[in-house]
């Protein structure tokens, strides 16, 4: 029988997901946003598709927060593998899953869904992908550091929690709306009870956005990590301005659409090891693929394709 030609898109839309039955490899596998042209995820996953010679292929699908249910809906008779959640949706696809584990009621957050006999099961990826990245990134584990992250939203609350669950000295948490941070700290509060750091500074804290608090602070931690969108759009700031900053800090910053983000700039300039988020979007994506596949994600694959 003759083979069915490939229709490849940049973006598939919820209509071509209505009618998927005449592309070769079949999608079984992608990535719902809105907006979704500039996710980097296809790339990675496509490349391990190829690599363990898996005849599929994972997509781009543009998907608004009104078209989300229907979309979810449709994978689960799709024979879908499963896909990853992207803005807006990590937070809303929360009631429409079947089975969610045990990082997504905590963080609130679903990033990485899995189907399994018609029923769709959430996780959330980012935490762990984060502490890979550190890992990978500065040669030391998150248990050792006093963090100081920056937002309580999304990925800073999968942050924060991972940063509890492996027993980082302090967390320090900054947000514009103090109530979030007020909130998440409380939380945590039962991961960070016991002493751990010898000095007068708590060992959770939620703060203000405000110079001097966060001059006293930087003081007292070893990473600080962006997870607000701030220096996503041409012409933003840094979160924390370079006179702040100090040689003595690490800097990781969750955006990675450029390699010198103005966070990334800012830590450089005032002499602190720095660095973007692509090395969590790799985690994280090698995290999901090993969910969707039980087994080992080919990294190096992954970090070639991104590149
Ligand atoms: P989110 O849930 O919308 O949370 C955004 C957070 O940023 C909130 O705490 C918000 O504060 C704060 N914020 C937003 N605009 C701000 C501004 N102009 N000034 C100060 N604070 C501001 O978003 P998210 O899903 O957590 O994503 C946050 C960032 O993480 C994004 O840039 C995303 O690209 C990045 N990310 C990267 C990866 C990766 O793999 N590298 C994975 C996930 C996310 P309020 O509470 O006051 O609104």
């Amino acid at each position: 029988m003759k083979k069915k030609r490939a229709v490849v898109k940049e973006v598939y839309t919820l209509d071509d997901l209505r009618n998927l039955h005449d592309v070769d490899p079949p999608i079984r596998l992608g990535v719902f946003g809105d907006p979704v042209e500039h996710s980097l995820s296809p790339r990675m996953q496509n490349a391990a598709l190829r690599h363990y010679k898996i005849d599929m292929q994972y997509a781009r699908f543009q998907i608004s927060p009104d078209e989300l249910r229907e979309a979810i809906n449709l994978i689960r008779k799709l024979e879908f593998i499963g896909v990853n959640l992207t803005i807006p949706h990590k937070i809303s696809a929360l009631e429409l899953l079947d089975m969610a584990d045990d990082n997504v009621k905590r963080i609130g957050a679903v990033n990485v869904i899995k189907v399994e006999a018609g029923k769709v099961h959430g996780f959330n990826t980012d935490g762990r992908g984060f502490a890979r990245a550190i890992r990978e990134v500065f040669s030391v584990d998150l248990r050792d550091l006093r963090v100081m992250m920056l937002g309580a939203g999304g990925a800073a609350r999968a942050i924060a929690l991972q940063c509890a669950k492996e027993n980082s000295e302090r967390l320090v948490i900054v947000n514009r709306s103090f109530e979030k941070a007020q909130k998440l700290a409380h939380q945590l509060r039962d991961f960070f009870a016991g002493p751990k750091v010898l000095g007068p500074v708590p060992r959770l804290q939620a703060i203000p956005v405000e110079e001097a608090a966060i001059r006293f602070q930087i003081a007292n931690v070893d990473l600080i990590v962006n997870a607000t969108p701030v220096g996503l759009n041409r012409g933003d700031p840094s979160p924390i301005a370079a006179r702040l900053l100090a040689p003595h800090l690490m800097v990781y910053d969750t955006i990675y659409s450029a390699e010198r983000t103005p966070f990334v700039a800012a830590a450089i300039e005032a002499g602190a090891r720095a660095t973007n988020g692509l090395s969590m979007l790799l985690h994280q994506g090698a995290l999901a693929f090993e969910i969707w596949f039980q087994h080992e994600a080919p990294i190096e694959v992954m970090r070639t394709a991104l590149r």
